[in-house]
């Protein structure tokens, strides 16, 4: 059955990030469990043309083993992108700088515009590793949020149930639920729940 892909993190990095729902319970929901995985959320997320995804396809299936190794490496990326965003400073860490600079310069994809049915859509090609399309644009919008001033604006769902990031762009900067939709009415649910059984107990 295809995924249902959450785009509600407000920059492509944060929402790849946000392909595992909760990070450190004992089932995280990690949303990328093969590399057609990792294809349909490119695609979704519109990194990939379904022509460019058609093509990686091939290839996986004929090497299942690149497969493997693709979503493996995407997947220390996105760890290493959560550890970045997650470190509760107003500022990212040198150290964390330094990885977002040295994973950067082994990227070496060339930027062209494709018109795919008519739309006109950024695609990043690889010069080498094909996951590179993929990864490139992902390391820019975290690129992106540092240098733009943002970095501070980057919060984590309220919920505890829900890891999901966020750039917070309400104007007070009180933002705390990735959507409300999702987890702010859930929260309201219980708290509802919570004031009857004490009134009622009470
Ligand atoms: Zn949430």
């Amino acid at each position: 059955m295809p995924k249902s892909w959450e785009f509600i993190g407000g920059a492509l990095c944060l929402d790849f990030i946000n392909t595992v729902h909760c990070y450190g319970a004992s089932d995280p929901g990690d949303d990328l469990t093969t590399a057609d995985d990792l294809l349909s959320w490119a695609m979704a997320a519109k990194v990939l043309t379904p022509q460019g995804v058609s093509g990686m396809k091939r290839r996986f299936h004929s090497h299942p083993a690149a497969g493997r190794d693709a979503l493996g490496r995407m997947k220390q990326i996105r760890t290493q992108l959560r550890e970045i965003f997650t470190s509760s400073a107003r500022r990212p860490r040198q150290e964390h700088v330094r990885d977002l600079n040295s994973l950067l310069r082994q990227q070496t994809a060339v930027p062209g515009i494709v018109d795919e049915d008519g739309n006109l859509q950024l695609q990043w090609h690889p010069h080498s590793l094909p996951t590179q399309g993929i990864i490139l644009p992902i390391l820019l919008s975290a690129a992106q949020i540092i240098t733009g001033g943002d970095f501070a604006r980057v919060r984590e769902c309220a919920s505890p149930t829900c890891t999901f990031l966020f750039l917070d762009t309400s104007k007070n900067h009180s933002r705390r639920w990735c959507d409300m939709r999702m987890c702010g009415n859930r929260a309201k649910v219980n708290q509802f729940r919570e004031r009857q059984r004490r009134s009622r107990s009470g």
